[in-house]
């Protein structure tokens, strides 16, 4: 049996832009080259690439809120982010707290981690009335 370090197989990425889910390979070429493998279109070729060598994801979380009718807002990304960049972002979000009223689509931190992206609420949270 051929091991993935005989064939040059360095990843397997399951293509997930629709539900074919083509399994594409990235293999590494005796001359250093690297080179993907089992996409059927180029939209799983762009996203195999982006997913080796710079893989994103879109955070979805909460945020504490002060005087809001809940504790906490559902809180996600406006656009995806480094992967890499989750734990910071996370870290961000942790050391938050939003003051209410908040409407759904308010940007609640902007430019989270450097990431050129904004948390914004997911929806809206009205002043919590004594
Ligand atoms: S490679 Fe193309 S056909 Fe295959 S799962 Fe990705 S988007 Fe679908």
């Amino acid at each position: 049996m051929q091991s993935c370090e005989d064939s040059g197989v360095i990843k397997t990425i399951r293509c997930i832009v629709c539900p074919t889910g083509c399994e594409i390979e990235v293999k590494e070429k005796p001359d250093g080259e690297v080179e993907f493998e089992g996409y059927t279109c180029k939209r799983g070729l762009d996203y195999a690439k982006q997913e080796f060598y710079e893989p994103k994801r879109v955070l979805t979380t909460t945020i504490r809120v002060e005087n809001g009718f809940l504790p906490l807002v559902p809180v996600r990304v406006d656009k995806a982010i480094a992967k890499a960049k989750l734990n910071d972002a996370l870290d961000i979000i942790a050391n938050t707290i939003i003051k209410a009223p908040i409407k759904m689509g308010d940007i609640l931190i902007e430019n989270i981690a450097g990431e050129d992206a904004n948390i914004i609420a997911s929806r809206d949270l009205p002043i919590l009335e004594e």
